[in-house]
């Protein structure tokens, strides 16, 4: 089991060992348990990307389609995957499973990523993880690359290290750019089943209040959170310090039984 520390100084040195030149990305192929829940015919580039149809994936839970076309006027159904390396979680629920997250990697430029993005005339490219804000000071190279008729989309967990408000301010000139803020608990005991670690309330505060305190178009969802007092409590506290809009696009995310879980956990 990894935790946090450890999977930032992972992603460092993974990061240190790449070549020099424009930059690269640690991206993990889809493989292993994953491959139980992904139809063949959405793997592109020999499996080292993938296409989805938001609408229809995983029973049409995700509302991205009508959020980012709210927000950015620009069609969102059809995104473009890239999944990035290592995620300071273990979540039980986690249908990337450790193979995904863990498993086999290689370096891939932007420039590359851009042009399979291109070919592959999907809508959105959506940096995935794993946790893709561990590589958050890196998403404007490659989204400086994104067409101005395409969306680019990231998730943002508030736990995976101490935010840097230049990178959130650089990230804030950016148009057509859609976030998700993933909450998967908001008792220590829901987030510590949720997610296999205990939850740092600190760091996440600090976080919030940073990415409130810019323009980022993001949205958030709740992943298996209860919808009891500590919902009640954590609504009001956004109302009350940033604002009741900064809730209107957030959705329940229930868990999902993938394939993939069933299977066992470890990595192979
Ligand atoms: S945060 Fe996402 S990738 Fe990481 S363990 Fe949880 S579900 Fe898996």
């Amino acid at each position: 089991m990894i935790d946090m520390e450890e999977c930032m100084q992972l992603i460092a040195r993974e990061k240190a060992e790449c070549p020099p030149g424009s930059k690269l990305w640690k991206v993990a192929p889809i493989q292993g348990r994953q491959l139980l829940d992904v139809n063949p015919e959405h793997l592109l580039n020999d499996g080292l990307y993938r296409k989805c149809d938001c609408k229809t994936a995983g029973g049409g839970y995700d509302h991205f389609p009508e959020i980012g076309e709210d927000l950015t006027g620009i069609r969102c159904r059809h995104q473009f995957v890239v999944q990035l390396y290592g995620c300071h979680l273990d979540c039980p629920y986690c249908y990337v499973t450790r193979d995904g997250v863990f498993g086999e990697s290689v370096y891939v430029s932007s420039k590359s990523i851009i042009e399979a993005f291109k070919k592959s005339k999907m809508d959105v490219l959506h940096l995935m993880g794993g946790a893709p804000a561990l590589y958050m000071s890196d998403w404007h190279d490659i989204k400086e690359l994104v067409p101005d008729n395409k969306v680019f989309t990231s998730d943002l967990l508030l736990t995976e290290c101490e935010y840097d408000k230049g990178v959130i301010d650089r990230l804030n000139r950016m148009y057509n750019s859609v976030y998700a803020v993933n909450i998967k608990g908001l008792t220590d005991e829901e987030y510590k089943a949720n997610t296999g670690r205990d939850i740092d309330w600190g760091l996440f505060w600090r976080n919030m209040d940073k990415i409130m305190d810019s323009y980022l178009a993001f949205y958030f969802t709740f992943t298996n959170v209860e919808k009891g007092a500590a919902l009640e409590a954590f609504r009001e506290r956004i109302s009350k310090d940033y604002g009741s809009y900064r809730l209107s696009r957030s959705f329940h995310i229930d868990i999902i039984q993938y394939k993939a879980l069933q299977a066992p956990r470890e990595v192979k």
